[in-house]
């Protein structure tokens, strides 16, 4: 499916091609906590970075690189150079992977049937995480990849026959 997104003041427009869009990862980190905003976490999907198109380039001049453990970590998270809108996260270490933030798509995405939450271990005390048996936590990483879990559930487009 085309993925549609923008920012907030509409000065990033784009789109790119994805078939695991299932908003279902929920990241409690301080990275995603502090630059996303949103409930105490950001979720990220996974896109085809070759498929990204971008209108209005020039707007997207914000490049974020976040310190971990002491060093910058090669990750680019992209923002709007207006708003400040979080739109996606690229990794030259994984070049054909685009990490696009739930929260800057425009497309109506379906309901997840299961929502795992990780980096437990970062979230601040005033998150509350849903509990219940469609609720996976995680104080690290999860057990699936984006990939694997779309995979796992039949719902990775092409691949649900
Ligand atoms: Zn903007
Ligand atoms: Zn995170």
């Amino acid at each position: 499916m085309r993925l549609s997104g923008s920012c907030h003041c509409g000065s990033v427009q784009f789109s790119v091609e994805s078939g695991t869009y299932y908003p279902f990862n929920r990241c409690y980190c301080s990275i995603c906590r502090k630059t996303t905003g949103a409930g105490g976490y950001a979720i990220n999907l996974k896109a085809d970075a070759n498929s990204l198109d971008v209108e209005d380039k020039e707007n997207v001049k914000k490049v974020y690189h976040a310190h971990i453990d002491g060093k910058a970590s090669p990750a680019e998270r992209h923002f709007c150079s207006k708003c400040g809108s979080h739109l996606w996260l690229w990794d030259p270490r994984w070049p054909d992977l685009l990490h696009p933030l739930a929260a800057a798509i425009d497309t109506d995405l379906p309901k997840t049937p299961e929502t795992v939450h990780l980096m437990l271990g970062s979230k601040a005390s005033w998150v509350d995480v849903p509990d219940g048996p469609d609720h996976k936590h995680f104080p690290e990483y999860p057990e699936h990849s984006i990939d694997e879990w779309h995979r796992l559930h039949g719902l990775k487009e092409g691949e649900t026959e």
